[in-house]
């Protein structure tokens, strides 16, 4: 056997796997993460590195491989623990050890370092007034400028004073030359946290968030570390307990990450735990750059933060002492990679956990079907917040069947009852919400008159127009030819549902042309803070609609908002996956969620063809258990996780009759090796979208009770591809319990 290691993690030198011997005595000891000393280039100089595999076959000459010196001895360093959790991330979702290495270890690109500037008075105060008469005697303007603000400073940031004060470089230099001021650079770490008064204000927990808190120190206290799911709807302070459970674990010297989704890390929540950690905290989101990414980062790993806030990467944060992981919203997709490793930031940080003997703290309104199914497994335990802080009540929902609407001769986009709703609504000066559901949108097909959708006969999922006529499932490749009328009642009103956010404004303000109205998506939040600046003015009141899409559900608190409008609930329903249900049932709930979080009541519309539909009913009852019931019987009855696992391997391939042969050799190859249980194999589908940039793609589903059962066809898989050079043309990728179809 030998080992991988890698020398240089500073730069980007990952991709250079050296090859060492494993001498006797280590030989079952060493494990990936592992920290060692090997002799390394043409002096021999004793290195150190990190295990991050091992192979038996060697690429060079075995006779001139060097071997391992020892096992360092100072312990397992931090750069370790992540290429430890590298290695489990490569085994449990795919791909290569490098891109594993690239995901979790904070990589420094070449750039420049931000260097501060300052420029220091070095005489006093006597002999400085003097100097400064003699530059004005001079005429020395610029001298005297610098030095006249030197004396009222005593220091200076050398870019204000080339900005503000119009002073070059060579007067400083003069300033220099003279003995008069010094200009010093100081490496500065970028802290994107800024600074703000308000002090944190008290509040007395709840019973039950004081039960939450209690049940997790205590296990926390005796060393048991597990994972907890916290269930409470929107404004049940959630955040607040977060807070005092990382307060608790800050306080015995470890440190807290918290997951938050990009779109929800919004600023009053960052200052939520500014006010509590103060500059102990940092963030990170997408705007960051490489460079501050890495200063955040390394602020981590030498301990001048105790909290970090951030989006999925956040989770690999090289803290010396992890003792918490929060993932709020831990239902939303984008805790999911859609990059090799394609990995699920909550197993991911549940792995991670283990590891540093950490726990983890899941918090959802609307848990995902496989947090709560793990959780009433007992595998997660379930803390529950069912009272709204504020005593709000939850809003009154409205479901319109749109159906009845087109039988009664009203052809707009805009339901009865929502426009006489809106017209109240503009009386009484109360804002309002309309939001056109377009997640996932994958061209399903469905009668406008008595909502007929197309289904595929196996696999239960929509059916999705494709240009070439037909309609195609993408899990089993099932097709029939698109229909002209609607099979179930005959009417011609049969196609894909297709609306614009664009399309809704311009409705509304041709139905009330006195209301205010502004749009939020991907149009008009292009530019920076784009965003923030229509956040801003509708939370200033100087609008009374918003029309967008899903980006305005979430996380936004508008007290005058007093009437949401769900335009069309369907598109989610209907999206060829088999989540489609469970991401309706989570929007419609958010959605409904957002209407009266201030002193009035709020109401909501539903608009759909299916107001029958289970995700719509508990949506609209705002019954989370109800809606659980329903959809863990469905994917039960189908085989869909969480009860089975899935992997979706996904190849693509320039040629596209090479992609078919190595598809059907794949198939072939899974069908044929050895099995613990049964393996079903679906496919290989057509994706939704057959073809990106000439590039022709595949998909081919496996399907088992045990996900450890996937992983080693994964491995099988891997095997097989890597020893036939067949498979050189194209690109296979895996993906496990995958987020959407392909
Ligand atoms: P969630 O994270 O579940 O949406 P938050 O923690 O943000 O809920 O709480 C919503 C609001 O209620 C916040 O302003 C919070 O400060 C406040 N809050 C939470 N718990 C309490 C409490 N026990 N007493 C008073 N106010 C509270
Ligand atoms: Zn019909
Ligand atoms: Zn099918």
């Amino acid at each position: 056997m030998f080992a991988n290691i890698i020398i240089d993690i500073t730069h980007e030198k990952l991709d250079k796997i050296f090859q060492y011997r494993i001498p006797l005595e280590l030989e079952n000891v060493l494990s990936p993460g592992m920290e060692v000393v090997v002799p390394f280039g043409k002096g021999n100089r004793l290195t150190k590195g990190y295990v991050i595999g091992f192979s038996e076959a060697c690429d060079y000459d075995p006779s001139k491989i060097k071997a391992i010196q020892e096992i360092s001895r100072e312990g397992i360093a931090i750069e370790g623990k992540l290429v430890a959790l590298a290695a489990w991330m490569k085994n449990h979702y795919g791909g290569t050890m490098i891109q594993a290495l690239k995901t979790v270890l904070p990589i420094r690109r070449q750039e420049k370092e931000k260097v501060k500037k300052k420029i220091r008075l070095l005489l006093d105060e006597r002999e400085g007034r003097k100097k400064l008469e003699f530059y004005l005697e001079k005429n020395q303007r610029a001298r005297a400028r610098l030095l006249a603000a030197l004396l009222d400073a005593g220091e200076l940031d050398y870019e204000l004073v080339n900005r503000k004060l119009n002073i070059t470089l060579s007067v400083v230099r003069a300033l220099e030359d003279q003995g008069v001021a010094v200009l010093e650079s100081e490496r500065v770490y970028r802290n994107p946290v800024k600074e703000c008064g308000q002090p944190q204000k008290q509040i007395i927990f709840t019973e039950e968030q004081r039960y939450a808190v209690e049940q997790f120190w205590e296990d926390y206290q005796k060393g048991r570390h597990g994972t907890y799911l916290i269930h409470g709807v929107t404004g049940s302070g959630k955040t607040e307990v977060y807070m005092e459970m990382i307060r608790r674990v800050v306080g015995t010297g470890r440190q807290a990450i918290v997951l938050i989704p990009e779109i929800a890390l919004t600023f009053q929540t960052v200052m939520r735990f500014y006010r509590t950690f103060g500059d102990r905290v940092s963030i990170m989101n997408s705007r960051l750059s490489a460079g501050e990414r890495y200063d955040q980062m390394m602020r981590a790993k030498e301990g001048k933060v105790d909290v970090m806030i951030g989006p999925r990467s956040a989770l690999f944060t090289p803290f010396p002492d992890l003792g918490l992981v929060v993932i709020d919203e831990e239902h939303e997709n984008t805790y999911k990679s859609e990059q090799a490793p394609r990995y699920h930031a909550r197993e991911t940080a549940i792995a991670r956990a283990k590891m540093e003997r950490s726990s983890v703290v899941l918090g959802s309104a609307t848990p995902s079907l496989e947090a709560m199914y793990r959780a009433k497994e007992g595998a997660y335990r379930l803390l529950e917040l069912k009272m709204r802080s504020g005593q709000q009540e939850l809003a009154r929902v409205h479901t319109v069947d749109m159906r009845a609407e087109m039988k009664n001769g009203n052809r707009s986009i805009l339901s009865t009852k929502l426009t006489e709703l809106m017209a109240d609504r503009l009386e009484k000066g109360e804002q309002m919400m309309l939001f056109l559901n377009r997640r996932g949108y994958a061209g399903f097909v469905s009668c406008r008159e008595c909502g007929y959708v197309a289904k595929c006969p196996h696999c239960d999922v929509s059916l999705s127009s494709h240009r070439n006529g037909k309609l195609i499932c993408h899990y089993c490749g099932y097709e029939e030819e698109k229909y002209s009328s609607c099979p179930e009642c005959g009417s011609r009103h049969i196609g894909e549902f297709r609306a614009g956010t664009q399309q809704i404004e311009d409705i509304v303000k041709q139905q009330f042309p006195r209301a205010r109205v502004l749009r939020m998506d991907m149009d008009t939040t292009r530019e920076k803070d784009g965003h923030e600046k229509i956040l801003a003015a509708f939370a200033n009141e100087q609008a009374d609609v918003l029309v967008g899409t899903q980006m305005i559900v979430k996380g936004h608190d508008f007290p005058n908002v007093t009437l949401i409008g769900v335009l069309a609930a369907d598109m989610s329903l209907y999206t060829d996956d088999y989540r489609a249900g469970e991401r309706t049932f989570q929007l419609l709930t958010q959605a409904a969620g957002r209407a009266g979080r201030g002193k009035k009541k709020g109401e909501a519309v539903i608009q759909t063809y299916s107001p029958e539909h289970y995700a719509i009913v508990t949506a609209a009852a705002q019954d989370y258990e109800a809606f659980y019931q329903e959809e863990i019987r469905y994917r039960e009855l189908m085989g869909y996780p969480p009860l089975e696992n899935l992997l979706a391997v996904l190849v693509s391939c320039k040629d596209e009759a090479h992609l078919e042969t190595g598809c059907r050799y794949l198939k072939e190859y899974a069908l044929r090796v050895p099995k613990e249980e049964k393996v079903e194999l679906i496919g290989p589908a057509s994706p939704g979208i057959g073809k990106i940039n000439d590039i022709y793609r595949k998909v081919l589903y496996l399907k088992a009770k045990r996900y450890d059962t996937l992983v080693k066809m994964k491995n099988r898989l891997e095997q097989y591809i890597e020893i036939n050079d067949g498979f050189n043309t194209m690109r296979i990728q895996f993906d496990f319990n995958p987020m959407q179809v392909f």
